[in-house]
């Protein structure tokens, strides 16, 4: 495929640390266990085709999307791995491209179960779907104490085989372990009372990367990872647990150079006056590649193996950044806006802590604007 240009400003995605992270965490899994990676949101925004087509090549077996032109990008770019959507889907145009397009659909509630079997009924289909229990999330899912009812009724309809059943944890990143515990307490509670009515649950699922990492018990069959394939871990309190390596850098160019006076305003609304004669940078990255403005006057930047301040507002397509300490910069140099350079590394939990978001916001805010670069 043709090289995406790094002109202006671009994601660069480490082929080789995706690799690293999934070997890290399939090392934690036992060999029964099956390794999902969550690659919605164009895999957390560092493209999910060249994503799921490396990982898969190093111990993921599944995939997880939120929806089902995710699901049809990852097939037509040929990708066969299992491909479970994680969101809801109900109309009979969906359920057809699901089952077209041999994706596998989460199910939540009796209604929707009802649509999905009398739709496949009249396609001529089966379709494996996966139950969801709203163990505590009180987001998608039926309440885990209708569990068996709901499970029966799929179990019943025609046209549903049932793959999984599984939930999905609202406070596995806390270390304060008591919300979770209940949960997965629900969760076995649930089961339980599934396998005393002669059903045998198929595969069950549980954790996304905080779980996986806090405790096998929390494994079951399968784990279903996002963040930590990314090299991001999700809570400081597990950061010893496995070798993590971030895969995304955001890079941009120098387009300009120049001294200002001191008493000199930069950027809109002047937030930057100058005190002394300063060398400044202009580099073509903003707000419109995923660069958040609140960030203005508050980030730094990473050049020549440097640590600079930005400086002024952050515009739509550039910013500006103060090079005083390296005057010799030139125009077209690179700037790592995350990444690393030289001795320093800026990390997407960098950029949260100074916003008051989470890794997974920054990571999923770069836009297509930006080329996606596999190194
Ligand atoms: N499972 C579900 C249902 C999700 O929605 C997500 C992501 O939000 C994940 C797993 C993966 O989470 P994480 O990125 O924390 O591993």
């Amino acid at each position: 495929p043709r090289e995406p240009l790094r002109e202006r400003a671009w994601v660069e995605v480490d082929l080789t640390a995706l690799a690293h992270n999934v070997r890290q965490i399939r090392g934690l899994l036992s060999p029964q266990t099956d390794l999902m990676a969550v690659v919605k949101a164009d895999a957390y925004g560092h493209g999910a085709v060249t994503v799921a087509q490396t990982i898969l090549q190093h111990g993921v077996t599944w995939l997880g999307v939120a929806t089902i032109p995710e699901g049809i990008a990852l097939r037509e770019a040929g990708i066969r791995a299992p491909i479970l959507i994680l969101g809801a889907t109900h109309t009979p145009e969906q359920i057809q491209a699901i089952a077209g397009w041999e994706l596998q659909p989460t199910l939540c509630t009796p209604k929707q179960a009802l649509v999905f079997s009398e739709t496949l009924g009249a396609l001529g289909q089966t379709l494996g779907v996966h139950v969801k229990l709203d163990t505590g999330m009180s987001r998608l899912g039926t309440p885990w104490q209708a569990a068996t009812e709901f499970v029966q009724l799929v179990h019943r309809l025609p046209g549903l085989e049932i793959t999984s059943i599984y939930s999905h944890l609202a406070t596995a990143d806390n270390p304060d372990p008591t919300m979770m515990r209940q949960q997965q307490a629900r969760f076995q509670r649930a089961i339980a009372q599934l396998r005393a009515t002669g059903i045998t649950p198929p595969r069950l699922h549980l954790a996304n990367s905080a779980a996986t990492l806090t405790d096998p018990a929390l494994h079951y069959d399968l784990v279903r990872v996002g963040l930590g394939i990314y090299g991001l871990c999700p809570a400081p309190h597990l950061q010893s647990v496995v070798d993590l390596q971030p895969a995304l850098q955001v890079k941009a160019r120098v387009t300009q150079v120049k001294t200002i006076q001191p008493g000199t305003g930069v950027s809109y609304g002047h937030q930057f006056f100058a005190e002394e004669t300063a060398r400044i940078a202009v580099v073509g990255i903003g707000y419109a590649d995923g660069v958040p403005r609140n960030l203005s006057g508050r980030m730094t930047a990473l050049i020549r193996g440097e640590r600079v301040p930005q400086i002024g507002a952050v515009t739509m397509d550039q910013l500006m950044l103060d090079i005083s300490q390296i005057p010799e910069v030139q125009e077209g140099e690179v700037v790592t806006l995350l990444g690393r350079d030289g001795g320093y590394q800026i990390t997407a939990d960098d950029w949260a802590a100074l916003l008051g978001t989470i890794s997974w916001e920054i990571l999923c805010g770069f836009k297509h604007r930006l080329p996606r670069v596999a190194m």
